[in-house]
């Protein structure tokens, strides 16, 4: 879906797709392409007709080698380094009108129901993460001893463990619930931005307890927390940014 110039504004996107006969003829760029350079199968947003703004957005599945795509710049990241980035370029690249997905017109609709879903379950692995970092801190608080004590007699730490506890079962709640509602086949759309809006926060504020629990050595690439905040940060940029969230949350409230 994003573009270099539509980001969060995803459906000022400006990927044509044109019909030609059997096939659509895809012109514009990709960016932030997640698994790009390994992907088989590529979903890809572009419109049919400008003037119809997000009624003109359609998805097409476009396969790796079509005549056209190319896969251009692996982009490399602050983390989830092991998840490949990149840059994708279609240059009147040939479609055949089967791989259009849904109805023309209809990526947009696709897209919002989609993107709610991931929103919805795409942090739930880091409230393991969350939980591993908890217990890591539990365990350091107890043993490291500092002025004659361990560590996490000091209410400042314990106080910090307090509130890493407080983000796990809060986001595990807001998860559940979530899939809950979602397994009901009840709306979620404000429930799937608040769980990720949430989550992103916590998993954030969690990492950087962490390492001030660890001191200095929470600093150390050894002790593996300073690569979790990194793989933290991007929670609160992909899949619609928490400001985006703020704004739907807000817009649901009436506002
Ligand atoms: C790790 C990672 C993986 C990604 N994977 C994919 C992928 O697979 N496919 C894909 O299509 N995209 C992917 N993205 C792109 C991601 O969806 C965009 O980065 C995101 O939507 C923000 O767009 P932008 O970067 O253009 O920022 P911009 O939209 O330019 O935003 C810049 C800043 O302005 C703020 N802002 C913008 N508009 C508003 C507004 N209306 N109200 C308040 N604040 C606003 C934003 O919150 C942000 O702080 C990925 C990004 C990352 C970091």
């Amino acid at each position: 879906m994003s573009e270099p110039n539509s980001g969060s504004d995803a459906f000022s996107l400006t990927t044509t797709a044109i019909k030609k006969g059997t096939t659509y003829i895809l012109n514009g760029s990709k960016i932030f392409v997640t698994n790009g350079p390994v992907a088989d199968l590529l979903v890809v947003f572009a419109t049919v007709d400008k003037a119809r703004g997000p009624d003109g957005i359609s998805a097409f599945l476009v396969e790796k080698n079509s005549p056209g795509m190319n896969v251009a710049r692996k982009l490399e990241k602050m983390g989830l380094r092991t998840s490949p980035m990149a840059e994708v370029f279609f240059e009147n690249c040939e479609v055949p009108e089967q791989n259009l997905l849904g109805r023309e017109g209809g990526g947009a609709f696709l897209f919002t129901r989609s993107m709610t879903w991931e929103r919805g379950c795409i942090l739930a692995s880091a409230v393991g993460s969350m939980q591993r970092l908890l217990e890591t801190c539990i365990r350091y608080a107890n043993e490291r001893k500092q002025g004659g004590q361990s560590i996490g007699k000091y209410q400042l730490v314990a106080s910090k463990i307090v509130d890493m506890k407080m983000r796990v079962e809060s986001s595990r709640h807001m998860l559940y619930h979530y899939g809950w509602l979602s397994g009901h086949r009840k709306a979620v759309y404000l429930e799937a931005a608040m769980t990720k809006l949430h989550i992103a926060d916590c998993w954030v504020k969690c990492c950087e307890d962490a390492i001030q629990i660890h001191g200095g050595y929470g600093y150390m690439t050894e002790y593996e927390i300073e690569r979790e905040l990194r793989d933290a940060i991007a929670g609160k940029l992909y899949s619609g940014t928490s400001e985006i969230q703020r704004n739907i949350v807000a817009s649901m409230l009436g506002l």
